[in-house]
């Protein structure tokens, strides 16, 4: 993007998109101009220790406008969305919505993100829940693996919770399956628009 403003973060030149910030407070809408870097809901996060950016510093890069950053960063895939964030930041950004954003818009813009086995992972975890209404940890492997074609990793581990039962064979089938695939299917339609 010509002339417009750029940042040094961690030895890489990026360029600011002045357009993002003002997108993301619409579509997240939360005030994440009020955040002053305190690290609160850093210290609270249970999964900053896995996270490239930890969510100070997601509210950080948004406010800057490094939109692909923001887009592509590990932690918006990893983010559990308990919002202990939430609770603790003391001028109320929802930054839990504001990641939830994030994650749809890098979705369905096609964003590339650093980590590519998060997304296989949610889309193989995901489908379980939509066909039995709870996971089958068997289907679950297998889809994952013929995602990432990496079959043998962890098998010997894998076989291991196998024969002491941890495992099923055959997957749990809840009642009201249906109303699952409702909303599985509402969801999709809604992240349409
Ligand atoms: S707790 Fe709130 S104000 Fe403090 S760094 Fe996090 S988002 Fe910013
Ligand atoms: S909602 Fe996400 S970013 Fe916030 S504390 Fe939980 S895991 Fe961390």
């Amino acid at each position: 993007m010509d002339g417009c403003r750029t940042y040094d973060i961690e030895g890489k030149r990026m360029a600011a998109d002045p357009g993002f910030a003002g997108e993301m407070k619409n579509s997240a809408r939360t005030d994440f101009g009020l955040c002053y870097q305190c690290l609160t809901c850093t210290l609270g996060c249970p999964m900053s220790w896995a996270m490239d950016y930890p969510p100070n510093r997601i509210v950080r890069l948004v406010q800057l406008g490094l939109r692909d950053e923001a887009l592509s960063s590990i932690s918006i895939q990893i983010c559990s969305a308990c919002e202990t964030c939430v609770t603790r930041c003391p001028n109320g950004i929802e930054i839990a919505a504001l990641i939830d954003s994030l994650r749809i818009k890098s979705m369905k813009e096609g964003v590339e993100t650093r980590e590519p086995l998060l997304r296989k992972f949610h889309k193989s975890f995901l489908g379980g829940f939509r066909n039995y209404g709870r996971l089958h940890e068997i289907g679950f492997v297998i889809r994952l693996k013929l995602r990432t074609l990496n079959m043998f990793q962890d098998a010997w581990s894998g076989f291991r919770m196998f024969l002491k039962g941890k495992f099923s064979i055959l997957p749990h089938r809840i009642k009201g399956r249906e109303a699952i695939k409702e909303i599985f299917r509402r969801t999709i339609e809604s992240r349409k628009g």
